[in-house]
């Protein structure tokens, strides 16, 4: 497996395999790499010749209070994962590589529905998201990019750009990777302590609570998501920041699950913001 650090050694590697016919797929993450990374990665190998990872704690996206500076970095523990599922190449580049001394860009996606859920929560995320995603989508010439359902509205913000800036990439969703005990996999569970990860259970207890009772009949937007919260509310160390059921794909207000619809949760555990989802309907 290459590792590229910079912009050249990126476009390098692209190049050549753009060059000899090579349908080539990107992966973006942040590192700390767990089993979600890991099915994201055979999903693009399974369509792709050529994957290339890339491994960028993004600062752009992390708002003035957040986790930039204490989020796990494990870049060489990444390395060895990445390489025992065939990646080719991953890209690692410092932010300075990324943002320059004058740099001035950025893509800020204005439909209604970039405000919503963690757009709302966390002002600018979303612009910092599509921005490091178009560069990377640039720079890696990828015609395939992969992302999880675990950031469901990050896929939607993504496959916005990606169609309004005609940019010729095709997004796949994957869908979301869990625990045994039903806990989304995240790079931020490894800030859980014991009793905080026992809570956290109750995140997707209580999506599939919901599921349960909407696959029993219950359709009403209301009432799907107070069984959500008062699951979460029965649990001494979460705190609700959302529970909200919207459309899928475009995240308009439901009264009643009819088509796809995205039931999705923002919860703290102690100091840790966890998010969950599930598509019924
Ligand atoms: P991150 O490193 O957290 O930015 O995540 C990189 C990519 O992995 C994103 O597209 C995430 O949606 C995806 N991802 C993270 N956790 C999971 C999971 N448990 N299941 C599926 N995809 C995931």
């Amino acid at each position: 497996m290459e590792i590229l650090r910079t912009a050249a050694e990126i476009t390098r590697f692209a190049k050549a395999a753009q060059q000899a016919g090579k349908v080539i797929g990107l992966v973006p993450t942040m590192g700390a790499l767990h089993e979600g990374h890991l099915t994201l990665m055979r999903a693009a190998k399974a369509k792709c010749d050529v994957v290339i990872a890339s491994v960028f704690v993004n600062p752009v996206q992390f708002g003035p209070n957040e986790d930039y500076d204490a989020y796990p970095r494990r870049f060489e523990e990444d390395c060895r994962s990445l390489e025992s599922v065939g990646v080719d190449a991953v890209f690692h580049p410092e932010p300075k590589e990324m943002y320059p001394e004058g740099y001035g860009t950025y893509i800020n996606v204005e439909s209604d529905f970039t405000r919503k859920l963690c757009g709302g929560q966390r002002p600018g995320h979303f612009r910092g998201v599509a921005t490091v995603v178009t560069k990377l989508m640039n720079l890696s010439r990828a015609q395939e990019a992969f992302f999880g359902q675990k950031d469901a509205q990050q896929v939607l913000v993504i496959r916005r750009f990606v169609k309004d800036l005609n940019l010729q990439v095709n997004v796949n969703m994957v869908p979301i990777v869990r625990e045994e005990s039903g806990l989304a996999r995240s790079s931020r569970n490894a800030y859980l302590s014991e009793p905080e990860r026992a809570a956290a259970l109750v995140l997707s207890r209580s999506l599939r609570k919901a599921e349960n009772a909407w696959k029993a009949g219950e359709t009403d937007a209301e009432s799907l998501k107070k069984l959500v919260r008062e699951e979460i509310q029965s649990e001494p160390l979460a705190e609700i920041d959302y529970v909200e059921l919207y459309s899928f794909d475009e995240l308009k207000e439901i009264q009643e699950v009819r088509g796809e619809s995205l039931l999705a949760l923002a919860v703290r555990i102690g100091k840790t913001r966890l998010i969950d989802n599930i598509i019924i309907g």
